[in-house]
């Protein structure tokens, strides 16, 4: 079973030919409303692979919430660690997206704000059977120490996408079984500019060096680096037609835990969450764009 502790948005996606200066009105092309969060586009990248999946974090009880509980069932998580807290807005994203593909994003937290250690413990059972926990950082920092903690406890393995990157206390590196930074998140992390495999090599060591016992470096267009203190195993990524890169990360994260879960080893971890990162790229928004567990076998295969 894989269990994510994390966040749930609502993205609310406009398309403008460029951004308003201040002051200034200007005629958007489009708007839409699209669940995402990192925590939530996780599960629901999980879950459409056929993975068994929890979804822990809190919500609001505005209009919004039941877009994303309706998101999350119908990709059949189980959303009993969903909390709501009343008064509070759903977690937000305001996201503009120019005729370049060039975005900018505004997040207001809300409700994830409030998701605490309290929250972690109504699901220690949960978490108690879980094989993979999925974490990233849009919840407090506290709250993803305290998952890890009680996941380590229980022996299953313990995945961090370090996004949005922040410093990290030592702690959480020794809990960590997996570390899933971008290139920009290795280098703030790190202080490696990560422009060759070498230097994510490198980056990858020092977060190594902190305790973590093995780094993902996701590249982008160039796939995915694999680093332990044994070994060093790149997987080139799949040539696909990019229409939005955006939960890239998130789909990469979905088909790791997945296969993890499912006993792969991390090479063919790797190599079938590049798959699903790849596809997810060719596909518009956060949780709308997670391809099924059928599309990734045929994809890999042809
Ligand atoms: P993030 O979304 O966290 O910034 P990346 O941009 O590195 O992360 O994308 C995550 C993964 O998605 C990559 O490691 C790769 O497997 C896949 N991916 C991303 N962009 C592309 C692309 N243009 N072509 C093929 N695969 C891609």
């Amino acid at each position: 079973d894989i269990v994510v502790v994390g966040s749930l948005n609502i993205d609310f996606v406009v398309k403008v030919p460029r951004r308003p200066l201040p002051g200034e009105t200007l005629t958007g092309y489009s708007f839409e409303v699209i669940p995402g969060g990192k925590g939530a586009n996780q599960a629901v990248a999980a879950s459409k692979l056929n993975g068994k999946v929890s979804m822990v974090g809190r919500i609001g009880d505005d209009v919004f919430s039941q877009v994303l509980r309706n998101s999350l069932l119908q990709a059949g998580v189980d959303i009993r660690g969903v909390k709501v807290t009343k008064g509070v807005s759903t977690g937000t994203a305001f996201i503009t997206v120019d005729e370049t593909g060039e975005n900018t994003i505004i997040v207001i937290p809300g409700a994830n704000k409030l998701c605490t250690p309290l929250d972690v413990d109504a699901v220690e059972e949960i978490i108690s059977k879980a094989k993979v926990l999925l974490l990233q950082l849009e919840i407090p920092l506290e709250t993803v120490c305290y998952a890890a903690s009680m996941a380590h406890r229980y022996g299953a393995t313990v995945i961090l996408d370090p996004a949005p990157a922040q410093s990290l206390p030592q702690e959480l590196y020794q809990l960590v079984d997996i570390i899933t930074p971008n290139e920009r998140e290795a280098e703030t992390l790190t202080g490696y500019q990560v422009e060759s495999l070498e230097k994510a090599e490198l980056a990858a060591l020092a977060l190594i060096e902190r305790g973590v016992k093995k780094a993902i470096l996701k590249l982008g267009s160039r796939g995915g680096l694999l680093v332990t203190e044994e070994e060093r195993f790149y997987a080139p990524a799949y040539q696909v037609n990019a229409l939005d890169t955006t939960a890239a990360g998130d789909a990469f994260a979905g088909g790791l835990a997945v296969a993890l879960a499912e006993g792969k080893d991390l090479k063919e971890a790797i190599i079938f969450a590049n798959a699903v990162g790849a596809l997810a790229v060719t596909r518009i928004g956060a949780q709308t764009s997670m391809p099924a567990r059928g599309e990734v076998e045929e994809f890999i295969t042809t």
